[in-house]
């Protein structure tokens, strides 16, 4: 497997594989040496606004209709008069030229921040747009970008760099900042390249290693193995949204869902033909965030999410903390084997866990035709397996069942227990493995095809046959659910669905057809 998983919200429907090339934007105001308020520094600047302007100009010509709109918007904050006159008045100040050209744009994009929050996302815009007419009166250089292809990894990226870069070999694009509305998101989409922002992690990240960027559910794969190389590589050549292949129409003999990391790859794996949702991880609401998201917040999030998918499942996964990625306002505990991941770092943030029922029964009021599925991570003992469906049926929750992902919930009478107080179970083989292997996946990674070791096979048929004994659903939720070799194994086992990255599910349903 690959040596890291990052996760954030995809844009668009693609994946692409290139080494990775570092970009930090730098945000400074430079100084410079020029008497105050001259008219040599008006001139420098009215030809600097031009500058730019004829920039935003050349890239519109090779833009969609989207994408033109925002270049059209930006060229006319450029040539605003109140932007000129407010750059004359800093100037008459004795301001000199970046300083009077920073505090316009600021003062400009201070102005629509305080229209709401659609528009604090647009003044971002602005202050870029201002930070590059800075560039080029300082005239600094414009980065050279590699002539190979490359996924840019950046914290940040406006939309005038996103534009820069149309004539690179950019491939893909990773942030550990923005949103999947940002203007730079609707470019990149309009450039078609694939892209996921809000991206946790990204300092793991070296310059020239290899990435594979999957729009489609939100992930990066940091040094993939070889199979997931092939797979991805793949689903890079054929795997267009236009594919001429109804899943739905296949005869295949599980259902095949899509794994999903925020609302905004749902279009992915409709454009996929995902049959339902078989894992929706929610972590990305609560990483990178100060304070835990309110309840309107998740609302919303997961009724974007119901709304796309009437009448078919949608299995959401209440939070799965880690002590990779600790939280400030979840607490942490010390005792006790995985108390810091899944279903048991929840219970010692009850509140955190109830809000989030809470949400999901909302959304799902709001939706009623998706059947929503709610599942609780990494859970260990059959109590916790009990207690979980309890909360949520209490909550108006009505199907609930949990992840197996530890050896310790297979024991053949622990299972039973389970299996019993659940409405389904789906395997998470990422962590299955790693545990019953006593493998650390962050140590080192693990390849995918080890989930075919006889242990953990044999841990894999046992949960899925005593599922199908008591007529439940059982599914299989980690990246092994899109290795062929294994996913025949798993369905000869019984399992009712398979589900993986939107972008991997048309070549495993003309595989699996029968
Ligand atoms: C898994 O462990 O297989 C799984 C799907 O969960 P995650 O990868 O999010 O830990
Ligand atoms: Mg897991």
């Amino acid at each position: 497997m690959s040596e890291r998983v990052l996760v954030g919200a995809g844009v668009g429907t693609g994946v692409s594989i290139a080494p990775a090339f570092i970009y930090r934007s730098e945000r400074y105001v430079p100084w410079d040496s020029e008497a105050k308020g001259s008219t040599r520094g008006l001139l420098a600047i009215r030809a600097a606004l031009a500058d730019v302007a004829k920039e935003i100009e050349e890239a519109r010509a090779e833009t969609d209709d989207e994408s033109a709109d925002i270049l059209d918007a930006l060229k006319l904050v450029l040539e605003d008069q109140s932007l000129m006159e407010s750059i004359k008045v800093r100037l008459a100040d004795g301001a000199n030229s970046q300083r009077a050209v920073m505090g316009a744009f600021k003062l400009a994009a201070e102005a629509l921040a305080q229209l709401g929050e659609y528009f604090a996302e647009r003044s971002n815009d602005i202050t870029e747009l201002g930070e590059r007419v800075i560039d080029k009166l300082t005239g600094k250089e414009d980065l050279i970008w590699p002539t190979d292809p490359f996924v840019l990894v950046t914290d940040n990226l406006g939309p005038l760099e996103m534009v820069k870069l149309h004539k690179s070999s950019i491939v893909g694009l990773v942030s550990s900042l923005g949103s999947p509305t940002s203007h730079t998101s609707i470019l990149a989409r309009g450039m078609n390249l694939p892209t996921v922002v809000s991206v946790s992690g990204t300092e793991f990240i070296q310059s020239g290693e290899q990435l594979i960027v999957d729009s489609s559910s939100g992930q990066v794969l940091v040094r993939p193995d070889q199979l997931e190389l092939d797979q991805y590589s793949k689903a890079a050549q054929d795997s267009k949204p236009e594919l001429g292949l109804s899943i739905e129409e296949l005869n295949l003999p599980v259902k095949l869902y899509a794994n999903l990391g925020s609302s905004s790859e749902v279009d992915a794996a409709l454009a996929f033909g995902a049959q339902g949702v078989g894992l929706f991880r929610t972590e990305l609401l609560f990483l990178g965030e100060k304070t835990a998201p309110s309840l309107d917040t998740q609302v919303l999030e997961y009724s974007r999410l119901l709304e796309q998918f009437p009448d078919q499942v949608v299995i959401v996964r209440v939070l799965d903390l880690d002590t990779d990625k600790p939280l400030p306002f979840l607490k942490l505990t010390e005792k006790g084997k995985y108390a810091n991941r899944g279903f048991q770092a929840l219970l010692s943030n009850p509140e955190a866990l109830i809000t989030q029922l809470t949400a999901l029964s909302l959304a799902s009021k709001k939706y009623p035709s998706a059947k929503l599925w709610v599942m609780a991570p990494m859970v260990s003992t059959a109590e916790q397996a009990v207690e979980f469906v309890s909360m949520a049926n209490q909550l108006g929750l009505e199907t609930v069942g949990v992840m197996i992902e530890v050896p310790e919930v297979c024991e053949p009478d622990v299972l039973e227990r389970i299996v019993e107080a659940v409405d389904f179970l789906s395997i998470g083989t990422n962590d299955l493995t790693q545990y019953t292997l006593n493998h650390d996946r962050m140590d080192s990674p693990l390849p995918v095809s080890e989930v075919r070791s006889p242990e953990v096979l044999k841990l894999i048929e046992r949960v899925s046959r005593a599922c199908v004994k008591a007529g439940k659903p059982i599914g299989i939720c980690g990246e092994a659910a899109s290795d062929l070799v294994s996913a025949k194994l798993f369905i000869e086992y019984g399992v009712t669905s398979l589900s993986a990255s939107p972008a991997l599910l048309p070549s495993l349903a003309r595989a699996l057809r029968l």
